[in-house]
């Protein structure tokens, strides 16, 4: 009877499915027409009800007739037998499901991201070796791509390990969930016992929440202590995370700290290639490579991107040339950035057309115009004053006399002594200037 209704049920699923989540499913008994079912671990039981309870449901009317009923129950983490032993053997224990596509062969490696690459790696093949791998980076530069790779390649290859992916938010609703139906033991026994991988994802998501901190704090502790391999991935790195507690910081510090920068150009085209086959698309190289040249460095629109023009071949059936590809991608195009100056006299030119309106060639004209000369004498004023630079050597660049120049720098220390507030702010706007350009550059 029970082995009846288990093939009753495998029936009706995909082999895959089968051995994905009724790796530990079992009968556990029936009686009269109540079949109680045992599985191993509560994230399946909530799967299986969630996802498969017609299925399961049909398949044991059709055993048992049309008023037939069914539990799940899982085995409770305190019957001794439990903690031993892995929950199965030779079937690796997913307990939420990831994305096939973030492997490691599908992650293309470039100078931004090789460290976390090669760090991911050997996590996933030695998982404890590194512990805690934080991976940190800025949006779309692939560190959920690299966790879900580390949890894809144990599934594969450790079949006694169980792989936990959660987002900070899922873990955080899910504390709240079970605190408010009185279970918080079982959340601890579901994230403290039940996990042998962590990956834990977006971690800044809980910025200033202390209770939930507090709760990750301990599951951290009881899962490191026994020895179990965490990965965070986090848009900041640990000391950046402000309002998180100073001991879960130097937790995640504990281990190996490693970050994602963005990726070059070449990369950026390599990982275009990536994507399109991914998909199975096909697009002309020059317009593959427009789009990885033109989109931002955010892998999440480049791929959007090119998923667009993709929609957009398959339903006008047209190929695409790089002139419809710029107008088809107008929302996704970076900002033109300028090449930026590496001359400070051209930086410095540069700003303070964007302060007072003024042209490099006014500036250096013999307009009279008076926001002219403001600007001029600005200039001179802070090339002299912030950028180390010799009356003799302003004055070259301005292409005004010496005395000018001397006589221009006093007028404005004056000014400014005075307390001419206006002129002191379009010097500070000015400074502001020159340093965004040189963060930025
Ligand atoms: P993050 O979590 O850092 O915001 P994701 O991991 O979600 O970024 O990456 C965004 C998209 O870019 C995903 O589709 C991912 O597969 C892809 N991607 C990111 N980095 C790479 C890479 N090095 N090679 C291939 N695809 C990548
Ligand atoms: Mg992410």
């Amino acid at each position: 009877m029970k082995e009846r209704i288990l093939q009753e049920i495998k029936s009706r699923v995909n082999r895959k499915s089968w051995e994905l989540w009724f790796g530990t499913f079992n009968v556990k008994s029936v009686e009269g027409n109540h079949v109680v079912f045992s599985v191993g671990n509560l994230f399946i039981k909530e799967w299986l009800e969630k996802k498969y309870q017609s299925v399961i449901s049909k398949a044991v009317k059709s055993v048992l007739g049309n008023s037939a009923t069914y539990e799940i129950t899982y085995e409770s983490f305190d019957t001794a037998a439990v903690n031993q032993e892995p929950l199965v053997k030779k079937r690796a224990i997913l307990l939420t499901p990831l994305n096939p596509n973030y492997t490691f062969e599908n992650f293309v490696v470039g100078p931004g991201n090789s460290f976390a690459y090669h760090s991911a790696l050997e996590v996933a093949k030695n998982p404890g070796k590194y512990n805690p791998l934080f991976i940190y980076g800025g949006v779309g530069l692939g560190k959920t791509h690299l966790l879900q790779s580390i949890g894809n390649h144990i599934v594969q290859n450790e079949p006694d390990l169980r792989v936990l992916y959660i987002t900070s938010e899922k873990f955080l609703n899910d504390l709240i969930d079970y605190m408010k139906e009185g279970r918080i033991s079982e959340f601890r026994e579901r994230y403290r016992k039940r996990v042998d991988v962590l990956l834990l994802d977006d971690v800044q998501f809980l910025i200033g929440k202390t209770g939930v901190q507090t709760e990750l704090f301990h599951t951290f502790n009881e899962l490191y202590d026994a020895g179990k391999q965490i990965v965070i991935c986090s848009d900041r790195e640990p000391q950046k995370l402000e309002e998180f507690q100073d001991r879960l910081v130097s937790r995640f510090q504990m281990g190996l700290v490693v970050r994602i920068d963005p990726p070059d150009e070449q990369t950026r085209r390599n990982i275009a290639k990536k994507m399109l086959e991914m998909e199975n698309g096909y697009l002309p190289e020059e317009v593959l490579n427009f789009v990885a040249t033109n989109v931002d460095d955010n892998l999440r629109r480049l791929r959007g991107a090119i998923i667009k023009l993709l929609v957009y071949r398959e339903t006008t059936g047209k190929e695409i040339s790089v002139k419809e590809a710029a107008e088809l991608l107008k929302d996704f195009i970076r900002e033109p950035s300028p090449a930026i100056s590496l001359d400070p006299f051209e930086r410095l030119f540069e700003a303070l057309q964007r302060v007072f309106g003024v042209s490099k060639e006014e500036l250096l004209s013999n307009s009279r115009k008076s926001v002219a000369v403001m600007a001029r004498k600005v200039g001179m004023y802070v090339a002299k004053k912030y950028m180390d630079c010799s009356l003799r050597t302003v004055a070259e660049r301005f292409g005004r006399s010496h005395p000018l120049v001397a006589s221009s720098v006093k007028d404005v220390e004056e000014s400014i002594l005075k307390g001419n507030k206006l002129l002191k702010s379009y010097i500070d706007d000015v400074l502001e200037n020159l340093s965004r350009k040189a963060i930025s550059g």
